[in-house]
């Protein structure tokens, strides 16, 4: 199959998993995570009319995307992977939607990073619903204090909660439980949901899912 014939595939299986769980039809929206892929791989599905892709390097993204989003000025792009503050201005600079706020001092640094750069990407706090040591994200405990300190102490506008579960385990416990600390936190936006499990995520509340091996190929 051709990237645009994966792409096609993937979007109507949105669509089937939105119809399936009674949810209002694009109540949930791709992020096409191109990380590995180069610019030629892209390119075919952005012609085909995907907008959103997502990245998880600072770095890689700093080499292919700039010319892309100059040339097609819609594009939105995401962080999914973590950020190191030092890195916190490039991030601020180059993407539209920073999923992967999950410590005070990324919070810290992106405000300042805002502040200064008059740009203001959309940010999701990320949670380690799994509490696993190697992976990034805050707590499930700790998520309402963070997000109320990036709000009041830090002026962020937090819009969502985004979580990774664990490879090995049923995803569907880790989504429910980001879906509920969402509600606690009075957030309406989930970023949850990979290749593997996109149509789980829906099922419980996903409003985005970040796949990239359905649509780019194997990395
Ligand atoms: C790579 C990655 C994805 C996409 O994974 P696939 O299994 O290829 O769909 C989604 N989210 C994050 C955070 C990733 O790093």
């Amino acid at each position: 199959m051709t990237t645009e014939e994966r792409l096609q595939d993937v979007l109507s299986r949105i669509e089937a998993a939105e119809r399936q769980a009674s949810r209002a039809a694009q109540s949930v929206s791709l992020v096409a995570v191109s990380k590995t892929f180069d610019t030629e791989a892209i390119r075919p599905a952005i012609l085909a009319g995907q907008r959103i892709f997502g990245e998880n390097r600072v770095q890689e993204s700093q080499g292919k995307w700039p010319a892309l989003k100059a040339e097609f000025s819609d594009i939105e792009l995401h962080l999914i992977g973590p950020l190191q503050s030092n890195k916190a201005g490039d991030a601020v600079a180059l993407f539209d939607v920073i999923e992967t706020v999950d410590r005070e001092k990324i919070a810290r640094a992106l405000a300042e990073e805002m502040g200064k750069q008059g740009r203001k990407p959309r940010l999701y706090v990320q949670v380690n619903t799994g509490l696993e040591p190697q992976k990034a994200g805050i707590s499930p405990k700790d998520t309402k204090a963070f997000v109320d300190f990036c709000r009041v102490e830090l002026g962020l506008g937090i819009e969502g909660l985004m979580c990774i579960p664990p490879a090995d385990e049923n995803p569907g416990p880790h989504f429910a439980l980001l879906a509920k600390l969402a509600a606690q936190c009075g957030l309406e936006k989930l970023s949850m949901g990979m290749s593997n499990d996109f149509e789980t995520a829906i099922h419980f509340g996903a409003t985005s899912v970040r796949v990239g091996s359905a649509i780019f190929g194997n990395r």
